[in-house]
């Protein structure tokens, strides 16, 4: 993909405004397009990580189920590798707090991310799920309990579940792992109430996701895109807002906030 200088107009941002503040529920899809402007670099693509080493296993969580102690040990070798370093240091970028703004301010209702980086969560957003999981977290695979990492002690491999004694694993869904139900539960639920999804810095194209955002457009609803590239999901989509979300996506939340001040004042 060439590198992209097109970018969204006043009034496509006002307009894409208005139709969030018309709509009775909105939702958001992100993806990883949202954090590399945290300085996460994206698993496809130019400069992603897959191009660079290889796509990972395919049967990742079949792997990990027949020898959960060797992946354990893998896991805890990786810690400091190209993958794990950024994340460690990856701050929330003004795309993740704009989207905790309109959290904020009422108008965005739930979030669904596919990323693993916590990001959203350290920009203070509160109703989310994370389909992929959430790389800080550890996860019984028996009663999907979760725990910070740090609450869990590695001495003994594999870690034991303070809850139920089942296999603990990271949260980060591997290849071949079903997304937690929970989670799954919860995207459902508010895919079924959305009439309206803003598709953040994602292609939308890796099911289960794309799915929410596409059923919520057969529904009726509006899709809202905010990406740097066109993508596959662009041409189903009632507004493209381009450009890096780290700067359409703030743009829209004062846009937001600037037409509800008016209408209140
Ligand atoms: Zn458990």
């Amino acid at each position: 993909m060439a590198a992209n200088a097109e970018r969204a107009s006043d009034a496509q941002i006002l307009a894409a405004a208005r139709a969030l503040l018309a709509a009775r529920y909105v939702i958001a899809l992100t993806g990883a397009g949202m954090s590399v402007e945290s300085g996460i670099p994206p698993f496809r693509g130019p400069g992603g990580l897959w191009t660079k080493y290889g796509e990972p296993p395919m049967n990742g969580y079949q792997i990990f189920l027949a020898d959960p102690k060797k992946a354990w040990e893998d896991r805890i070798r990786r810690q400091d590798d190209e993958l794990w370093g950024p994340l460690k240091v990856a701050r929330p970028n003004p795309g993740h707090q704009a989207l905790a703004e309109l959290e904020a301010l009422g108008v965005l209702r739930f979030l669904i991310t596919q990323n693993v980086d916590d990001l959203h969560r350290q920009a203070g957003h509160q109703a989310l799920a994370e389909i992929h999981g959430n790389w800080k977290l550890i996860r019984c695979i028996e009663c999907g309990a979760r725990f910070k990492a740090e609450e869990i002690r590695l001495d003994v491999l594999p870690p034991q579940c303070p809850q139920c004694a089942g296999l603990l694993k990271g949260d980060t869904v591997a290849f071949g792992e079903p997304i937690p139900p929970d989670v799954l539960r919860q995207c459902v639920d508010h895919a079924a109430l959305a009439d309206a999804v803003i598709v953040a810095g994602t292609s939308a194209t890796v099911y289960p996701a794309a799915g929410f955002a596409l059923e919520v457009k057969q529904r009726g609803g509006q899709l809202i895109e905010a990406n740097l590239y066109e993508s596959e999901i662009s041409r189903v989509c009632d507004l493209s807002l381009r450009g890096p979300t780290g700067e359409v996506l703030p743009r829209l939340a004062a846009a937001v906030a600037d037409l509800r001040r008016a209408r209140l004042s």
